[in-house]
């Protein structure tokens, strides 16, 4: 049974570009080191979960366009950029299950367990673990290596984040570890 490293939406656009999130810049250098170091072991794979958008997409009813298909703005951050061996997933929703080839692709890949980095942590993490857990996949979520959206909110950013992380444990069972500790 393999693990799958899961990095979601670490794209230009949302670190420094449409939907811009500064604390997305703190996660940067753990989610770079738990990746090089799940490279090196053989029972497990590195997948991103990439917005790619087309014009249509219902996200647009509620966020600005963001990650269009083929731009800069859906390109993964320099210092993240996938390695030959990862696996990109393109996905159009909050899931990374969504209408995309993840599922088939981690069956191939004989994975059991998701270990979820990346933002944001109350929305398509969220739903990717949503998707997760009903298909049965152990969670691990990292709390150093995730974030929520600080721009345009009221609540501090660490009470909304303690807050979708305890959402990910109570209802899909997404157990917390740090980066540097999980194995
Ligand atoms: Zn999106």
């Amino acid at each position: 049974m393999q693990t799958a490293l899961v990095i979601v939406d670490m794209l230009n656009d949302f670190v420094d570009g449409a939907l811009g999130n500064p604390p997305s810049k703190e996660i940067v250098g753990p989610i770079a080191s738990l990746a090089e170091r799940s490279r090196t072991s053989d029972d497990w794979v590195v997948v991103y979960a990439n917005d790619a958008h087309h014009l249509s997409d219902v996200e647009f009813r509620v966020f600005p366009p963001h990650a269009m298909a083929g731009t800069p703005g859906a390109a993964v951050v320099s210092e993240l950029r996938p390695g030959p061996e990862d696996i990109v997933i393109n996905k159009r929703f909050y899931s990374a299950f969504t209408d995309t080839e993840l599922q088939s692709t981690l069956r191939v890949h004989d994975v059991g367990r998701l270990v979820l980095v990346g933002q944001h942590t109350d929305c398509c993490v969220r739903h990717t673990s949503y998707d997760a857990f009903v298909r049965d996949y152990e969670l691990v979520v990292c709390p150093d290596a995730t974030t929520v959206l600080e721009p345009g909110a009221d609540e501090p950013l660490a009470s909304r984040q303690e807050r979708a992380l305890e959402y990910l444990h109570t209802y899909y069972g997404a157990r917390r570890e740090s980066s540097t500790t999980v194995g």
